[in-house]
């Protein structure tokens, strides 16, 4: 096998502090049962294992995916689809984003699935496959339906790039056919139906239906039955997360896989009139108790969340002062132990504060928290 680059980057893993994502397997695989159970019967699941498994872990949220009823899975690039086949996973993986054709040979030897999104790609890639001697390399043809980002933008566009692959048939197998809804976790459908007329559109030049025709994301085999194909790439509902951040109720409970806990580093007196971190924005109006957490902006705990708070003991206690690179500081409303359990995702008692909370305090949405978490925060799995 041929390698991209032959240096392997470092993983830093802090197991030797007490910050900790714990990934409950058995919430993922319930999401994945409870979504199979109410989509039409022969429709196939590929789970979206991209970017770690959203953080959760590539290999680890594959594996409990398909043991959930997942047929195949959908990455992002080429290297997560080698690493799940190095892993020893062998159902059909598509790589979403385009590939470079350099790599279509690598591609077609580990039975790995492209995306293409036109004929240049496809001409370029055609010496290079009948020079490798690979077997034919199976693809998927993206549609721009409306998503603007990769894709065929014209019927006849694909209709040349299907003739193409029928002329091709040693090198090719015309294995899917897709596109992407830009705005499926909307409550207006315009711009969805929209997205659907052109769908209909490319789907009249087709001779016959590829092997898996699929068009939904979470938000997509949530909330529309318009144009379904056969397969979805069902991504963060996964992992508990509502793509539509809760404006639109999932019609079954999606329970979140992944909590973030840690334990104080430091725990201190703290006198009235005193300052807390970088800036020195914070000044304490009266003696208190102050904990500081071995995590920070550094392991994907966003620098905006000065202001918001962790659970203590099952209460809330506010993050005062800046957020640093790799520490945090609280105010508790008494003297803790250090080896106190303190929950920044999850739940402590009566309070939860969920991916979505810290999202909206930090004006971004679930998904960039969770595949931010970063490589020092060990994932540790529950119920495998
Ligand atoms: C990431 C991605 C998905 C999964 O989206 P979710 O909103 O996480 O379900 C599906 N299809 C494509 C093309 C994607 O890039």
């Amino acid at each position: 096998m041929k390698e991209a680059i032959n240096t392997v980057p470092a993983q830093i893993i802090g197991l030797h502090r007490p910050t900790v994502a714990h990934v409950n397997l058995a919430a993922i695989r319930h999401n994945v049962e409870a979504e199979l159970k109410r989509t039409k019967p022969g429709t196939e699941m590929f789970a979206v294992v991209k970017a770690n498994g959203y953080g959760h872990g590539l290999i680890e949220a594959g594996q409990a995916c398909l043991e959930a009823g997942a047929t195949g899975l959908c990455v992002a690039i080429l290297d997560e689809a080698l690493t799940l086949r190095a892993a020893g996973i062998t159902v059909p993986i598509l790589v979403l984003g385009i590939t470079q054709p350099q790599w279509a040979g690598l591609a077609a030897e580990q039975e790995i699935s492209l995306t293409v999104g036109d004929l240049d790609w496809l001409t370029t890639a055609l010496p290079l496959l009948e020079e490798a001697q690979a077997a034919p390399l199976k693809i998927h043809l993206g549609l721009d339906t409306g998503m603007g980002r990769i894709g065929f933008q014209e019927p006849a566009a694909l209709k040349t790039a299907v003739d193409f692959l029928k002329d091709h048939e040693d090198a090719f197998i015309f294995e899917g056919i897709f596109t992407h809804f830009a705005t499926a976790d909307e409550q207006d459908t315009t711009y969805f139906n929209t997205q659907c007329q052109r769908w209909q559109a490319f789907m009249a030049v087709l001779p016959e239906k590829p092997r898996y025709v699929h068009v939904s994301n979470t938000a997509t085999s949530l909330w529309h039955d318009a144009c379904n194909g056969n397969m979805i790439r069902f991504g963060v509902g996964i992992y508990g997360l509502n793509p539509s951040g809760g404006s639109i109720t999932a019609p079954y409970s999606l329970e979140p896989a992944l909590s973030l806990t840690t334990q104080f580093a430091f725990v201190k007196h703290l006198a009235a009139g005193k300052s807390v971190s970088y800036g020195a924005t914070y000044t304490a109006k009266e003696d208190e108790w102050v904990g500081t957490l071995p995590i920070g902006y550094a392991d994907g705990y966003p620098r905006r969340m000065q202001g918001f708070h962790v659970l203590v003991d099952g209460q809330t206690c506010e993050i005062i002062g800046r957020v640093c690179m790799d520490q945090l500081m609280v105010r508790l409303p008494h003297k803790y132990p250090v080896d106190t359990r303190v929950t920044l995702i999850g739940q402590d008692g009566e309070q939860t504060i969920t991916m979505q909370d810290v999202a909206d305090y930090a004006g971004t949405i679930h998904y960039e928290i969770a595949t931010t978490l970063g490589m020092r925060v060990p994932r540790v799995y529950e119920n495998r």
